[in-house]
């Protein structure tokens, strides 16, 4: 199944609100096996509207339309598509109780212009709303689909998964989609995707890899479609054993695991535990632990080290490297992993000291440096990472790339 989605709003062409409606019907539709062909976007102007839709309904057999069916003055869908198909609007008896009960039920007067919202045209039957008063529109014929949907994204949302999902599952034109995830960490999308190489082998018209990059890694999803075509599984197959042929140890696992769940079981199947001291992190290594569940096996505490005397008095880091290396140096992350495993009795000590921004930052040393140490039983090391100059989006990066280190020296 072909579709076309036309979003209407000045906002969206202004840039005064983010067209998420087209992203996310976009990655709700093609999940679903239908085919995303093009998405438009015109202004609150009923001839454009009606120029879209036209061109959209000629050659699509799903058109999607969102925006404009409110209340107001600027609202102009619903009168443009009813002119379009030259259906006469009439005021639908039950949704205009529905209307008045949803003002009613807020202590509020109905507004005349609310009145609008129970207009239908004819032929048309209604997708009712689960989230809000305004309903959806749906029309359907031998060879065409057509839901007009409000653009409030929560509504939209709300009548999709309702009334308009529902519709579209009985259809016999969608093709079959097989998804896959893959999960990696402590590696950026551009160095992962120069990693995975040419991938023309791997993947076709049918078979799709995806990049969602965050700062706790870049999540790999693996799409095939059927198409009639018998073997979407074996397609996925071999472009999952390229990437964990070619992206090797930061591939951490399969679906919604994370980071610090990876981290975790390693540490609970070696019996170990883990202290963090975190200077640049603020405490974000602790806090990122402690969000799985049953992590008071193996977690024990953190020291947040953020002034130099906390540092010295605490972790033990000497003077002497502070004063020569500064605080953000190799020295003083390895004494503070160091530090921290002696003082909080811990098997593992991770440590950050790093300069987040989006002050205090030196051509030796400039915004986004970290240093990130690492101690056990057996060794001791600290590494050097450069990041961004966002201070939030530094702060991430820097607990991630601690978390990192630690899985993969637990992993060894
Ligand atoms: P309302 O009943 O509020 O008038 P409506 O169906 O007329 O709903 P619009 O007036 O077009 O929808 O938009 C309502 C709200 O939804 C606005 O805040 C708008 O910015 C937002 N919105 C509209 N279209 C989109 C879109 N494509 N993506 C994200 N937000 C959108």
């Amino acid at each position: 199944m072909r579709a076309q989605l036309l979003t209407i709003g000045d906002e969206l062409l202004i840039g005064q609100t983010t067209n998420t409606n087209a992203a996310w019907l976009g990655e709700e539709l093609s999940q679903m096996g239908v085919t995303m062909e093009r998405t438009v976007t015109v202004g609150d102007d009923a001839s454009a509207i009606q120029s879209e839709m036209d061109r959209a309904y000629r050659t699509a057999r799903l058109v999607i339309v969102t925006g404009g069916l409110g209340p107001t003055h600027d609202d102009l869908t619903r009168e443009a598509v009813a002119e379009y198909f030259e259906a006469p609007l009439h005021s639908d008896d039950e949704i205009f109780a529905r209307i008045r009960r949803y003002y009613e039920h807020r202590n509020r007067q109905m507004p005349e212009a609310a009145a609008k919202l129970a207009q239908v045209p004819e032929g048309f039957a209604v997708l009712d709303n689960p989230v809000g008063a305004a309903v959806g529109l749906w029309h359907e014929d031998a060879d065409r689909l057509l839901a007009v949907l409000p653009g409030i994204p929560q509504e939209m949302k709300g009548i999709f998964r309702a009334a308009v999902r529902p519709r579209l599952d009985g259809q016999t034109d969608l093709h079959e989609v097989i998804h896959r995830t893959l999960v990696t960490s402590g590696i950026g999308e551009s160095s992962l995707q120069e990693r995975l190489g040419a991938l023309d082998d791997v993947l076709d018209a049918h078979t799709h890899l995806a990049y969602l990059p965050s700062t706790s890694g870049v999540r790999l999803r693996l799409t095939a479609t059927t198409n009639g075509e018998p073997n979407a599984e074996t397609r996925l197959d071999r472009l999952e054993a390229h990437i964990r042929e070619r992206a090797g140890e930061h591939v951490i696992g399969e679906g919604d695991v994370t980071l610090e769940e990876v981290l975790g079981d390693h540490l609970r199947a070696e019996g170990r535990t883990i202290a963090s001291a975190e200077s640049a992190t603020g405490g974000l290594i602790g806090h990122r632990l402690t969000e799985v569940s049953g992590s008071s096996d193996y977690y024990v505490g953190s020291v947040v080290a953020y002034a130099n005397r906390v540092k010295q008095d605490v972790l033990d880091v000497g003077a002497e490297a502070l004063r020569t290396d500064g605080a953000v140096s190799e020295a003083v992350a390895v004494q503070m992993a160091q530090g921290v495993r002696r003082v909080l009795d811990a098997d593992v000590g991770v440590a950050t000291t790093g300069i987040a921004g989006p002050t205090g930052g030196t051509p030796e040393k400039p915004v986004g440096t970290v240093w990130i140490g690492y101690a056990d039983a057996t060794q001791c090391r600290a590494v050097r990472r450069q990041y961004v100059e966002d201070r939030t989006l530094n702060k991430e990066l820097f607990a991630s790339a601690a978390l990192d280190l630690a899985r993969r020296e637990q992993g060894r």
